[in-house]
């Protein structure tokens, strides 16, 4: 097995989920370069949205994290995700007041699943889960595209953009529980508010956000 992981590590070298520089082991799949230079947000931090409870992420969305984010996202790059999920998962867990029955993600739809190959914020919440001991799973569906030109306009006109896009999957899981949604961005917070809300309606009794990448406020 050693043999293997050896042989493994020789043809695939672990890189820095960062800035791509080869580690020395596997470990935590950052380099201690980045560790201490990642724009991290700072114990405690945490921002508001409508809807969720509180939002919480480890990191600025800025520099190697945007740079990094966007291999995720568009460039196939999905093992990055064990090097997020326990971020974010420490960032969640240094709030013990943040309690949570159940564990999602905002979703793609299924047309941009298809052509991306996977759902990374689901990647994230299945990595965020296992870090935590838990299960994500899957309450949410995304039923309609944003219209790409609409990202931009008042914070109102994306609100009403993006109206309608989610529904609840599993009304009988949603129903009474405190949910945490997993994204990996959270920019201006409107979709994790669609997504929350949506929950609410369906009678979750909280819904608290984690990302690892936030914009500065
Ligand atoms: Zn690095």
């Amino acid at each position: 097995m050693r043999a293997v992981a050896w042989l493994w590590d020789l043809l695939f070298p672990p890189k820095c989920a960062f800035c791509g520089r080869v580690l020395e082991e596997s470990g935590t799949g950052i380099c201690p370069g980045c560790r201490d230079a990642l724009p991290v947000t700072g114990d405690g931090y945490r921002r508001k949205a409508d809807f969720l409870q509180t939002v919480v992420a480890p990191l600025y969305y800025e520099g190697a994290v945007r740079r990094s984010l966007l291999r995720y996202k568009f460039q196939g790059v999905s093992s990055l995700a064990e090097a997020y999920g326990p971020l974010v998962a420490g960032k969640v867990a240094g709030f013990p007041d943040l309690a949570f029955d159940r564990i999602t993600w905002v979703p793609l739809s299924r047309r941009r699943e298809r052509r991306r190959g996977y759902d990374q914020a689901r990647l994230l919440a299945e990595v965020v889960a296992r870090s935590l001991e838990r299960e994500a799973e899957p309450l949410l569906e995304k039923v309609r595209d944003v219209p790409p030109q609409s990202g931009a306009g008042s914070p109102e006109k994306r609100r009403a953009n993006i109206s309608g896009c989610y529904r609840v999957r599993r009304p009988d899981r949603v129903a009474g529980a405190r949910i945490l949604l997993v994204d990996d961005i959270v920019t201006t917070g409107a979709t994790m508010s669609e997504c929350a809300r949506v929950l609410m309606l369906a009678g979750a009794e909280a819904v608290v956000g984690a990302a690892l990448a936030c914009g500065r406020e």
